[in-house]
């Protein structure tokens, strides 16, 4: 059998059972989900399950992959019904094999709270009176429910929000680049709001230097994708959203496929080149953008549109400024409390695009200076004879592959391959021996890398992994030089095997 199938069919579940076995595997759990007859205190008398198949399947494929690596599964398997479906059929049935128990169970409950949260399938309920009504099985559910109501009335008494706005906001699906600084808190506050349908995007994994100003994410977390992490925080958070979760690097094609249906997107990257690809494709799609940035105590927020007077990003900065142009976090410093402000001020700026309410940001920049507590509004303009006047986009820079020259935790090594250390003096001080020993080229030298060791492979690396991508890049991608994902700290044992 496939592992996840969408069935019109009634199931059958011996005949599930007989086929998923393992000898490896000492405990088998299964899950039967049931039509029951009645639903917030109505009798029901069928009901009908409605989903787009091949979503559905590519969706609950993914869980179930996911569900395999978590739980260290021997295998995985679910079906839900679509069709038809009479009280006391299986409306959902789930297995999972494990050497131990307590996985199994743990699985069993995470793969059926993931379909639940996360695929496109919706009931209509047959009610007893004859009434009908759609609920959302797994996506935000047209109307609010009591709970819904009771977790959202402080903010529905707000008469620029109220029930209608509540439900608004419900449908706003809405895509968040960047699950750091600035997406976590943003994420966290427009879950918490109720923002319905939210897709987060990003390639990197948590690490030890991300805790301080990342507040989706805790120890236990080191080393996971933060789009992961970050959407099983946010459905623990508001129960009554959706939250989709791509653990991968913004490009042409991942943009091609998926920015489409947004409503609005919120561009909480931090590099050069994401944000102008972002910028590009949400302004030919008439997706309005929200944009911000930070360093150290001060921040920027500002927002784009084709129909707003305030122009685009480039009317601003034409081309993207070189990677040496801005500081990383973890070359400029950042207060955790500075990147949690600004990141606040982008999720308010999404609320008042979504809900129209006054104040927005397609006309200016808002400038936030944390250490004085001062705020400053700059009018934008179009720039005569800008690209976004004259359609003339240049073409979608190239991104750099992120495979297979950026190595993650699981990753093998190549061959023989030996670290650089990438970071700036001051990071190296009391720095273990085992460190000190690695080549060291900070900032400064990083365009006589390739040249001046010539052996390679070489693996960069940095204090958290964001430089690395960074040098990778500036270098051009040389054959034999990889950058390491995470901390110097984390990095796997290489097989010391090249002379100095
Ligand atoms: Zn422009």
């Amino acid at each position: 059998m496939n592992s996840f199938s969408l069935s019109d069919n009634p199931l059958n579940i011996g005949g599930f059972l007989k086929d998923f076995a393992n000898d490896r595997a000492g405990a088998r759990v299964s899950f039967e989900g049931v039509v029951r007859n009645h639903h917030l205190g109505q009798g029901v008398d069928f009901l009908e399950y409605e989903a787009f198949p091949e979503m559905v399947e590519a969706e609950g494929g993914r869980i179930l992959t996911e569900a395999r690596e978590r739980f260290a599964l021997t295998d995985a398997a679910a079906v839900h019904r679509a069709g038809r479906l009479e009280i006391g059929d299986v409306a959902v049935w789930v297995g999972a094999l494990a050497e131990h128990r307590q996985e199994a169970f743990l699985a069993c409950q995470w793969i059926m709270d993931q379909i639940k949260a996360r695929l496109p399938v919706w009931k209509k309920e047959h009610f007893s009176n004859g009434t009908v009504e759609w609920v959302g099985a797994g996506l935000q559910e047209p109307g609010l429910t009591p709970r819904a109501e009771a977790y959202y009335q402080r903010q529905c008494v707000l008469p620029q929000l109220g029930p209608a706005g509540q439900e608004k906001l419900g449908r706003a699906r809405v895509l968040v680049a960047g699950a750091g600084g600035l997406g976590c808190p943003a994420l966290l506050y427009l879950a918490a709001a109720g923002a319905g349908q939210l897709s987060v995007i990003d390639g990197d994994t948590v690490n030890l230097s991300n805790l301080h100003r990342q507040i989706l994410f805790t120890p236990a977390d080191l080393g996971k994708g933060k789009a992961s992490v970050a959407a099983e925080r946010l459905r623990a958070q508001n129960p009554w959203i959706a939250v989709q979760a791509h653990d991968g690097f913004l490009d042409t094609d991942w943009l091609a496929q998926h920015l489409n249906g947004h409503d609005l997107v919120l561009d909480c990257t931090d590099h050069f080149p994401t944000r102008y690809l972002l910028h590009d494709a949400c302004w030919r799609a008439g997706i309005p953008l929200v944009q911000a940035a930070i360093h150290q105590f001060e921040g920027q927020v500002q927002s784009f549109h084709p129909d707003s007077p305030g122009g685009c990003l480039r009317c601003l900065w034409p081309e993207p400024p070189s990677a040496d142009c801005a500081g990383t976090c973890a070359e400029a410093g950042v207060l955790g409390l500075t990147a949690g402000q600004v990141g606040l001020q982008q999720a308010m700026e999404a609320l008042r695009l979504l809900l129209d309410w006054p104040g927005h940001l397609l006309e200016h920049t808002l400038l936030i200076d944390l250490m004085s507590g001062a705020t400053r509004r700059i009018r934008r303009q179009v720039r005569p004879g800008c690209v976004c006047r004259t359609g003339a986009f240049p073409a979608p820079a190239p991104m750099p592959a992120p495979a297979p020259a950026w190595l993650s935790p699981g990753d093998s090594l190549p061959s023989g391959a030996r670290y650089v250390d990438i970071r700036e003096a001051y990071e190296r001080e009391n720095a273990p021996a085992d460190i000190l020993a690695l080549p060291h080229f900070p900032r400064e030298r990083w365009e006589a890398i390739p040249g001046e060791i010539r052996q390679r492979p070489l693996i960069l690396c940095c204090a958290a992994g964001v430089r690395t991508r960074h040098c990778l890049e500036l270098l051009g991608h040389p054959p034999g030089i990889w950058a390491w994902t995470g901390s110097i700290h984390d990095r796997p044992a290489a097989k010391e095997s090249l002379p100095q």
